[in-house]
């Protein structure tokens, strides 16, 4: 039973109330059931204030999670809706305007990031999503399998994540250590193994936390001399998740508490699923029997992005973004930005949100600009003159016509390609290129970029030529 609250605000507060139990109803279709039930359920419209809507939840937590992971979203949805609402403000408020009856026993529901999200179930129809005891660090609603773009690098961890989340503690797959550097996608597959098994049959209880989380719990029962509850309390669930193993390298004593945990949950067929920044043999400073332990299941590695993965996943994000990103755009980011998953993820959250702030459309010219920053950062240092040196071989022309004041097709065409392939491989601004092709100016040079553009979507035979030059520019 939801409820909609629009407290006296213009236009029509039943009009309001109507739209914003519309957009739940989409927000919930598109999160799924579990998902909006942890976040998004106790989400109340306080009123429309001028061209903001203001969203309430009641604690900040919440507050903090529903802007960031829901606030672009939101504010589409709003303007859908009602094109005046052109911003969503998301705050703390102390009460949803329509009261509640209390549940009994929940009179004072204690305001902490973990019990909130759950403590919002009162009903029990989400049951088997929740875990039991409150282990477990909440799940984040995006990483999901759905969401997960397969590619070279991490089918393999991905395959066994599949499997750990079908059957749990199958043999051979028991436990499985997930390992790779920073940013690959750790963290969203445990997530999504976790959902996995919450929303499927058995009613599975998934402990998933940080090793600094479960140091810190042991720590902290050891202090309070509850080290048999906290034994016991770990030991009854089915499914343990540890995530960055590596914290506990040096911490002895939390690792010789894990080390017996593992092997009390392993004895008694639990599922374990780790991830590390490095293979087992390789954490120095294990444990040597823990580390054998690992060892011993399934170990499977996320390997450094490909530029093939690298572009799957930014079309996929653009596309749950429900935003037009131009094909040559997220070309340009995967190409730039190879680090990590993250860093890429973070650039185009940046160029969306800069879109939708300003209601532009995303261009290349655009994300270079918002983007300069990281860009500087990862510049290949592709030159315009190995650009250009490259191009005049490749069409057969002589390196001083890229700087000539000829126009013949033969030349200009080239030299035109030359341009846009110095808009797309370095981060030099246009006046900084046109100068360099023989000071011309730089609306020359993005004529040129529109024209290769053009050519490349009509003629597929021209567009490969470029793209077979833009690879060997590229190693
Ligand atoms: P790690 O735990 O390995 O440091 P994360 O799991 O936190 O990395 O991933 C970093 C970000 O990149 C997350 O937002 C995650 O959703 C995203 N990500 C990583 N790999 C993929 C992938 N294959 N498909 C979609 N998103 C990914
Ligand atoms: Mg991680």
């Amino acid at each position: 039973m939801e409820k909609q609250a629009a407290s006296g605000s213009a236009p029509s507060p039943s009009s309001m109330g109507e739209a914003w139990a519309r957009i739940r109803g989409r927000l919930r279709e598109e999160v799924g059931e579990a998902e909006y039930r942890t976040w998004l359920r106790q989400m109340t419209l306080a009123g429309i204030d001028g061209d903001e809507a203001v969203v309430v939840l009641p604690t900040r937590f919440l507050r903090d999670w529903v802007r960031s992971h829901y606030g672009d979203r939101l504010r589409a949805l709003w303007q859908q809706e009602n094109a005046a609402v052109r911003r969503v403000d998301v705050r703390v408020g102390a009460e949803r305007p329509t009261a509640e009856p209390a549940t009994p026993g929940e009179a004072a529901p204690r305001r902490d990031a973990l019990t909130e999200p759950l403590a919002a179930r009162s009903n029990g129809a989400a049951r088997a999503q929740e875990p039991r005891g409150d282990w477990s660090a909440p799940l984040d609603p995006r990483f999901t399998f759905d969401t997960f773009v397969v590619g070279k690098p991490n089918e393999f961890a991905h395959a066994c994540a599949r499997r750990v989340a079908e059957k749990p503690a199958s043999p051979g797959f028991n436990p499985l250590f997930l390992y790779g550097g920073v940013g690959l996608g750790k963290t969203h597959l445990m997530h999504a193994i976790a959902w996995a098994i919450r929303g499927g049959e058995g009613q599975r209880n998934v402990a998933y936390m940080s090793a600094e989380k479960f140091m810190y719990r042991f720590i902290a029962a050891l202090r309070s001399q509850s080290t048999m509850e906290f034994k016991e309390s770990l030991r009854s669930v089915d499914v343990l998740m540890v995530d960055d193993l590596q914290f506990l390298i040096g911490k002895d004593n939390t690792q010789e508490e894990f080390f017996h945990t593992f092997n009390a949950l392993v004895d008694a067929g639990k599922q374990i699923v780790v991830s590390a920044d490095k293979s087992p043999s390789d954490l120095n400073g294990l444990e040597d029997r823990l580390r054998t332990r690992l060892g011993c299941g399934m170990v499977a590695d996320i390997h450094a992005t490909t530029y093939e993965l690298r572009l799957s996943i930014l079309q996929a994000k653009a596309t749950a973004a429900a935003v037009e990103v131009p094909k040559g755009v997220n070309e340009f980011l995967a190409h730039k930005i190879t680090s990590n998953v993250r860093e890429l993820e973070g650039a185009l959250n940046r160029l969306i949100a800069h879109a939708n702030l300003f209601g532009r459309a995303v261009t290349l010219d655009g994300a270079q600009e918002v983007l300069h920053d990281i860009l500087r950062a990862h510049d290949r240092r592709v030159t315009i003159e190995e650009i250009q040196r490259k191009v005049a071989e490749h069409y057969n022309i002589r390196l001083t016509d890229m700087s000539s004041a000829r126009r013949a097709r033969a030349v200009a065409r080239p030299r035109q390609v030359a341009m846009y392939l110095a808009k797309q491989l370095t981060s030099r601004s246009l006046p900084e290129i046109g100068r360099r092709f023989g000071n011309r100016d730089h609306t020359t040079v993005m004529h040129a970029v529109s024209r290769i553009n053009e050519l490349m979507q009509a003629d597929s035979a021209f567009a490969e030529d470029v793209e077979l030059l833009r690879r060997m520019l590229e190693n």
